[in-house]
């Protein structure tokens, strides 16, 4: 069979995504193959096709046992022979896979890199015949990246050891130029075809939202009001907020459910297990929820606080529309939440390592979050300000992200500004954001009496200012550089260079935003916009049939069919197996499996509303 063959066999598709084709002929012309790809982009066809068409067995070593068997059990679902071998296994269990593996059972194997050294492991590769070796979440093997896994340092020992060379791929999300240059040397990857697909995830609607305090609980509370059909995640910065928000939501009637490290291991494989199976809606976790989790159908996630870098962001929000279908990133920015990180930074603990690597994580985190800050706070193009940052050129806006449908206004506050470097002078450059703004505003609060800066000449001089007016107007100078904002716990504002703004032609103009235009006409359309009523009636109720078979076969519903799948159905309404088969997302495998019952439920929805207009006809997913 011929790899686009494979493709619609296989896994229901109808052709390669950008980057994919590339990546399967150089493989299959026997070359080595680095493939760097966003989240959601498709990187496992690229390495499972192939596999499929090369004479012996494809290792693919993964990092993260859920991760392996997620990607087992759909390729399994996909008529596959595949498994993995993990500390999940028990030893019987493993002493079985190693026999099935020996009898070349299998054509794709899932290991974890610590596997690679076990006698039993070794000696089977030894005779088995490997035809390629794939390096999943290829990143893990560098130093510089913040998932370094010594174990992977011994892969290449390990491929070096087979009696013929493999193939050698490595896949991974992360795009920087060390990391690139770390995988291709310490692999060792023989003069590797190198694909870099773009980091932009068009699916995705980046936004910022300047909310604090309680009005974060209620933004939170509308959000999932109005979004109570869609699955969602929530990230907080803390265990304290995770379950803060947690009692907060509960009885708003969106099923929810919560995950941090404090809660019992039992549980927590619990809450994660309903949210991937469809049995709660909303998941709200810190950053300890997501790894290796695969589920497609995620239609937002909203960071409550801000994280600590770009990084996180960009994997924790890439959770979000995997299938491709549209899906919405919220930050929610508060000014505390920057103290919050900067408090988690530097109370963070280095186990072992030297005084002076030490300093070096600690500028680069500082660093960090320095342009973490710097993306709630643009008013330019948020999906631009992500791409610039993982090294992306970036020409117009991209007319699809929440500053890119915000209006702004621009004001001179040059004189404003003026009095921001007085009272500068006139604390000396001891107090942060608080007590400046508080004392240019003329703020009645006991500690800005205490330090007696009601005494101060630029004390209320701008009281006709609210101080998140003032606020706006120091960052603004932060960012000219007229204003220095210190890190550390005790963050001060200083005297800059205030060179230019002695010159009478300096202006300083500030960006303000206008109140929020209504954005929903802009936005891109849902995938399921294009369903009528009727349309999405069946879409419910082929979601309902998919729940029921994934409750018998203990199945995530997504691996059975993603939403994007039942909502072509939807548009397609197909009426017999050739016409299911050209489903996206239906392949020979799952239509012998499944396709009859979805058929089924099609055909009677159709019966009890004959003249049922289900989709609008000029839109394609
Ligand atoms: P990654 O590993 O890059 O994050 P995945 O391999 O999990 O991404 O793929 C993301 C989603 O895209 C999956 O649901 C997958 O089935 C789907 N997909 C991959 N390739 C194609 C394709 N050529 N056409 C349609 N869907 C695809
Ligand atoms: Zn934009």
């Amino acid at each position: 069979m011929k790899a686009t063959e494979i493709l619609k066999t296989y896994f229901g598709y109808d052709s390669f995504r950008e980057g994919q084709d590339v990546i399967i002929e150089s493989i299959l012309s026997g070359e080595d193959a680095l493939a760097i790809m966003p989240t959601g982009a498709g990187k496992s066809i690229c390495y499972q096709v192939p596999a499929l068409m090369l004479p012996g067995i494809t290792l693919v070593i993964s990092p993260l046992i859920s991760l392996m068997q997620d990607q087992v059990k759909s390729l399994n679902e996909a008529g596959v022979h595949a498994a993995f071998i993990n500390s999940a296994l028990t030893e019987t269990q493993i002493a079985k896979a190693m026999r099935f593996a020996m009898e070349g059972r299998y054509k794709i194997i899932y290991v974890a890199p610590e596997r690679l050294e076990s006698a039993g492991f070794m000696q089977f590769a030894r005779t088995g015949q490997i035809s390629m070796v794939t390096v999943d979440e290829a990143h893990c093997i560098s130093q510089w990246g913040q998932d370094f896994r010594p174990s992977y340092l011994k892969i290449v020992e390990f491929i070096d050891w087979l009696p013929v060379r493999p193939i050698v791929s490595a896949f991974t999300a992360t795009a920087t130029k060390e990391v690139k240059s770390d995988i291709e040397c310490i692999l060792k990857l023989r003069n590797p075809r190198v694909v870099v697909t773009g980091f932009d995830r068009e699916n995705l609607y980046y936004s910022v939202e300047h909310v604090s305090g309680r009005h974060k609980d209620d933004f939170v509370i509308q959000y999932l009001k109005n979004h109570a059909d869609e699955s969602g995640i929530i990230y907080c910065a803390t265990r304290k907020n995770v379950d803060m928000l947690y009692e907060k939501l509960s009885g708003c009637g969106v099923s929810l459910t919560r995950y941090h490290a404090g809660i019992d291991n039992e549980t927590r494989k619990k809450s994660q297990d309903d949210f991937i199976y469809d049995r709660v809606q909303v998941v709200i976790a810190t950053n300890a929820f997501g790894m290796g989790i695969d589920k497609s159908n995620v239609r937002y996630v909203i960071h409550y606080n801000m994280p600590q870098s770009m990084e996180n962001y960009y994997q924790e929000a890439g959770r979000a529309g995997r299938d491709g279908g549209t899906a919405q990133c919220i930050l929610l920015y508060a000014v505390q939440d920057v103290m919050i990180d900067k408090y988690l930074l530097e109370n963070k603990e280095f186990e072992g390592m030297a005084a002076e690597d030490i300093d070096l994580v600690r500028q680069r985190d500082s660093h960090r979050l320095h342009v973490m800050e710097g993306y709630c706070k643009t008013t330019t193009c948020l999906r631009n300000y992500i791409l610039e940052y993982f090294g992306e050129k970036v020409s117009v806006p991209c007319e699809n992200c929440g500053n890119c449908h915000q209006e702004y206004y621009e004001q001179d506050m040059t004189m404003e500004a003026k009095w921001v470097i007085n009272c500068l002078a006139e604390t000396k450059g001891r107090y942060g954001m608080n007590i400046v703004t508080g004392t240019l505003t003329g703020a009645k609060r006991a500690r800005i009496r205490e330090v007696g800066a009601d005494t101060y000449k630029s004390y209320g001089v701008l009281e006709h200012w609210s101080e998140k007016d003032i606020r706006l107007l120091i960052d603004h100078m932060v960012t000219e550089g007229y204003v220095i904002q210190t890190g550390g716990e005790y963050s001060v504002l200083q005297m800059g260079d205030i060179h230019t703004l002695k010159d009478e032609n300096t202006h300083v103009i500030v960006r303000k935003a206008k109140d929020r235009k209504e954005t929903t006409g802009k936005q891109k359309s849902k995938s399921t916009d294009m369903l009528t009523s009727a349309g999405y009636r069946l879409f419910e109720r082929l979601r309902q049939l998919r729940l029921s078979i994934a409750k018998e076969e203990a199945m995530p519903p997504y691996i059975i069919f993603s939403d994007k799948t039942l909502i072509d159905m939807c548009v397609r309404i197909p009426g017999d197996q050739r016409e299911m088969l050209m489903v996206s997302g239906v392949g020979a495998n799952k239509y012998s499996k499944y396709g009859e019952r979805f058929l089924a439920e099609i055909t009677s929805f159709m019966v009890e509303n004959p003249r049922a207009v289900l989709s609008t006809p000029t839109e394609k997913i």
